[in-house]
């Protein structure tokens, strides 16, 4: 049973609670769900509901029909984000930990961690204790392993998680960890569970290989009722009666807890299989089915580890891995979370002279085009995160003015829709925007519903509004309603907002789910769009210093840059493109993207604009640039970016 408690409750009448659930045999523990201050009662207590719910401080009392009330989700519908440190796990991200079974030297842990780091894993795990079914096997490197662990994590803004397997070691641990590990083994040993929770600090609880979702959810309930708020759930396979494989991966079970559960849930896809080659598909599925990470055992020689070398993926493995989860993620409406961690940019690679000699204005926030609720400002958020401050703009050119001058930070607008192609407006403010670059990508998926008012029935509907591209993206729908009147607005949340403004019954939106959400509509229909396989490209953009480096935005973390944008015109004479194009082949380079636009105000002269892979070698590039600004007539570097 939860008590929620009034805002301005005192002192004094939070006592009289507490006594009075006491007195009636619950065990009670004060806890904040966001901005509500809740009492949890637990335990087999009776309490009269009517009489508590009279108390004085008392907002309401709920009763959960869950035996684990405080992890359930009716006592808190909204998703827990679990932070360790700079990085988060849960909502629309997807965080991979990755690193060895056990830490078995200094030099082994360190290897490891740059090789997943490099990969774009943001969290290290390793086993300094391990709980092992021989008791020849080897037992871990006990403390020792777990400072050489904290020194790898460190020296690559890494935060560590490791498994604590008795209650006597988690002081003498918890200054070095971030994140404590509770085993499948020991997932019902509750004198742990108390101990560890009591510390308040984020705990990874793994399913036991024979535990129900129930005893699961208990277990997680153990934890939060002993001080922390902060736990994550691991499926990490059950035990059936298969044994090709080392356990059984139960990927029913993300969804259930999902629903069950407030919770993040990732998986282990190593010990739930047990055969290497096998892990990488199994954590595919695993992303597929809406786990919000991974927790995977790497190694660099995995024939030569001391414990579970047989399921422990070869560095560049995973590397493979964590491509396909990048190219998964926007299927699930999720994005991969990479290295959140601020460094100073690395060293961009046009102009390659001077740092920058402003600095953006960091505490601006950012902007975006149309209302709260739009792909753009989702798009936003999985970038600058949930929290990110927002500034929405009345138009895409709005939000190039707010970066150039500087009262947005940086900006996300869309360049690219897979069903409809470029958006050229976007592509056309950069040329008119010198001063402004592109500094990242984002992909979202796009899924379009038909959304009105909580009366409105789609036989009623007469007029629908909607972004251009919105009617563009679901033309096979539209053709269906050819006397429906198609009125275009600034975004598809612009749209949603005018309908939720003028209680209008006859008139719908295309817009997002969360645009619905965002201003209590209906969803008449859901997946309107012409394909479900519609994706938009969203570029975020920031302003360019007085040297032209561009003001990267520090979220957007230091990885080395992947891709370049850029946009250029050939003389007029045979083979011109051909020569620029022959430049990028010859250097290895490879072109995703080129496409042809008629320059304004000159009939019959174009721009090309192309995307190149950047390689490793930033030199190389460098070269590239050179020799195709001497080949093309007008040359223009929209940015670097990963
Ligand atoms: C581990 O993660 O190293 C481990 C021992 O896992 P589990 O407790 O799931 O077997
Ligand atoms: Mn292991």
């Amino acid at each position: 049973m939860i008590v929620v408690l009034s805002k301005n409750i005192s002192g004094h009448d939070k006592d009289i609670i507490r006594v009075y659930l006491k007195d009636r045999g619950f065990s009670v523990r004060e806890q904040f769900f966001g901005e509500e201050a809740v009492i949890g009662a637990t335990g087999k207590g009776v309490a009269d509901i009517r009489e508590l719910g009279l108390l004085p401080g008392v907002e309401r009392v709920a009763q959960t029909s869950k035996p684990y009330e405080l992890a359930s989700r009716e006592t808190q519908s909204a998703d827990t984000i679990v932070s360790v440190g700079p990085v988060k796990i849960g909502g629309s991200r997807i965080t991979v930990i990755a690193g060895p079974c056990a830490v078995e030297s200094r030099e082994q842990i360190q290897e490891t961690a740059e090789r997943v780091r490099e990969s774009g894993a943001v969290m290290l795990r390793g086993g300094a204790y391990k709980p092992r079914t021989s008791p020849y096997a080897f037992q871990g490197l006990g403390m020792k392993g777990l400072e050489f662990m904290k020194e790898a994590g460190e020296a690559l803004n890494m935060p560590i998680v490791t498994e604590v397997v008795s209650p006597e070691f988690a002081d003498q641990m918890k200054d070095l960890t971030d994140m404590f590990q509770i085993g499948a083994r020991n997932m019902q040993n509750f004198e742990l569970l108390k101990k560890v929770g009591s510390l308040g600090m984020p705990v990874l609880l793994k399913r036991g290989p024979s535990a129900t979702m129930e005893e699961w959810l208990m277990a997680a309930e153990y934890l939060l009722a002993s001080g922390t708020k902060d736990v994550v759930l691991c499926e990490r396979g059950i035990r059936t009666f298969e044994t090709y494989t080392r356990n059984t991966l139960d990927i029913s079970a993300i969804p259930v807890v999902k629903k069950l559960c407030h919770l993040p849930v990732i998986v282990d896809p190593s010990h739930a299989v047990g055969i290497r080659g096998k892990v990488s598909p199994a954590a595919l599925a695993a992303i597929a089915a809406g786990a919000d990470g991974l927790t995977v055992e790497v190694h660099p020689r995995p024939d030569e580890a001391l414990s579970d070398g047989m399921q422990s993926l070869f560095p560049e493995q995973f590397e493979r891995l964590m491509r396909d989860i990048e190219a998964l993620a926007p299927v699930v409406g999720k994005e991969l979370l990479r290295t959140p961690l601020f460094a100073p940019p690395t060293d961009t690679v046009v102009p390659k002279s001077k740092p920058p000699t402003d600095t953006a204005p960091q505490d601006a926030p950012v902007a975006f085009s149309g209302d709260s609720g739009s792909y753009a400002e989702q798009a936003l958020m999985r970038v600058f995160g949930d929290d990110a401050a927002r500034l929405s703009c009345g138009s895409f050119q709005a939000v190039f003015d707010a970066v150039l001058d500087g009262s947005a930070s940086a900006g996300v607008v869309p360049i690219e829709n897979s069903l409809t192609g470029s958006i050229h407006e976007n592509y056309d403010l950069f040329l008119r925007y010198p001063d402004i670059a592109i500094v990242g990508e984002v992909t979202r998926r796009i899924t379009h519903c038909l959304i009105a008012d909580e009366r409105a029935s789609i036989d009623d509907i007469r007029v629908v509004r909607s972004h251009p591209q919105g009617f563009e993206q679901c033309r096979e729908f539209l053709s269906k309603h050819p006397d429906w009147e198609q009125q275009p607005s600034v975004s598809t949340a612009t749209a949603a907002a005018s309908i939720a403004r003028e209680g209008a019954t006859r008139i719908a939106a295309i817009a997002g789910e969360e645009a619905a959400k965002v201003f209590s509509l209906k969803v008449l229909k859901y997946g309107i769009e012409t394909n479900p396989l519609n994706y938009t490209r969203f570029a975020v953009i920031a302003r360019r210093g007085a040297d032209g480096v561009p003001l990267v935005p520090p979220s957007l973390g230091s990885a080395p840059p992947s891709k370049a944008s850029l946009v250029f015109s050939v003389t007029d004479e045979p083979g011109s493109l051909f020569a620029c194009l022959k430049i990028l082949t010859e250097k290895g380079l490879n072109l995703s993207k080129l496409e042809s636009r008629p320059i304004q105000g000159q009939p019959w002269t174009y721009l090309f604009y192309t995307d190149v892979t950047i390689p490793g070698d930033e030199s190389l590039f460098q070269s590239v640039l050179t020799e195709l600004k001497a080949k093309t007539k007008d040359f223009y570097l929209l940015g670097i970016y990963r």
